[in-house]
């Protein structure tokens, strides 16, 4: 068994596993993609080099990991998800802006890590920063071309690659909007964001809140399935970290509930838990054919249910104050 890879405790507790399979099932649905989802099922066995991948969580600082510990490359990124989507604005953008604001940003250098189609980077350009100290990096290549047409200087490699070993102490500023989560070799990438940072410098980082997730899950919503999230982080597990790589978390906030939203999410993702399962009637309207009839259908199904998320939503009221979105840090580096 591992150590923790957040704090390096021998001290883990398994939580639940998985198989391939039903990992698979979380992301495709095998009625309507039957070829992706097989194909799907065999990468992750391959990934995971055996059929199974358990999420343990460590006893010290509270972090949940998969264990093997191995982040989703593009090819299960593009079996899990071929068409990703991004919001164009989150609490943790404003957030972000906000502490922006605070530390002047005239002639500063920013870094965006994961920045999709560059939603975030537009709320900043011209504002807060020349476009020229704006610099992101994504995987996708459609986002690449989008980041480079709005004339942001655009990289398609890993934070960890040779490729960033030039920029030693080029940025003030680093942001990871929803992406830490999704990562591996977590303590490569803080030795790469301390390399990068300029004395006196700073991350943000946003990953989901950890406490929402369990709340999910404990009320039979979706379950976090790895490996797309592969690290639940705590406050405890960022303090650990940032501890281990002479770097200061200066400020960790929760998102503030908001209830509709919440309420949006429960039903969705409760609806496509049971879904999951096969010979369930939300299996069997998710895999009809996409259709308004579909769209109805489906609306219907997940209404039905509603009554039964009743308890969940109580108990949501009662512990609101915790349940927000995201979990936000902010990080400086002090010598
Ligand atoms: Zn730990």
């Amino acid at each position: 068994m591992s150590n923790c890879p957040a704090c390096g405790g021998h001290s883990t507790a398994k939580l639940f596993d998985v198989t391939a399979d039903q990992a698979s099932r979380s992301f495709v649905n095998p009625r309507q993609y039957p070829d992706r989802s097989k194909e799907l099922t065999r990468h992750l066995a391959l990934l995971w080099g055996c059929s199974r991948c358990d999420v343990r969580r460590c006893a010290d600082c509270g972090f949940g990991f998969a264990e093997p510990f191995v982040a989703g490359g593009p090819e299960f990124y593009n079996l899990a998800a071929p068409h990703p989507s991004y919001p164009t604005m989150k609490w943790e953008y404003a957030r972000t802006i906000e502490e922006f604001r605070v530390m002047k940003t005239a002639g500063r250098t920013v870094i965006d890590v994961g920045a999709g189609f560059g939603y975030f980077l537009d709320l900043v350009n011209n504002k807060l920063f020349r476009t020229s100290d704006i610099y992101a990096v994504d995987y996708n290549e459609q986002a690449i071309s989008v980041l480079k047409l709005k004339g942001f200087n655009a990289y398609s490699s890993d934070l960890r690659s040779d490729s960033f070993e030039p920029m030693k102490e080029a940025f003030d500023i680093i942001c990871m909007f929803q992406v830490f989560e999704h990562m591996d070799r977590v303590d490569e990438v803080f030795a790469r964001l301390k390399y990068l940072l300029k004395a006196q410098g700073s991350v943000f980082i946003a990953v989901p809140n950890d406490i929402r997730t369990y709340f999910m899950e404990r009320h039979g919503s979706l379950v976090d399935v790895p490996p797309n999230h592969i690290g639940r982080w705590t406050r405890e597990a960022f303090g650990a970290i940032c501890r281990r790589h002479g770097l200061q978390l200066t400020k960790c906030e929760r998102e503030p509930f908001k209830l509709v939203s919440f309420l949006k999410q429960d039903l969705v993702e409760s609806f496509l838990s049971r879904a999951e399962k096969p010979g369930s009637v939300g299996e069997f309207v998710r895999g009809l054919p996409r259709s308004q009839a579909q769209r109805i259908a489906l609306a219907l199904t997940a209404l039905a249910f509603s009554p039964s998320r009743l308890p969940a939503w109580t108990d949501a009221a009662r512990n609101s104050s915790t349940l927000g979105s995201a979990l936000w840090v902010r990080i400086d580096k002090i010598s």
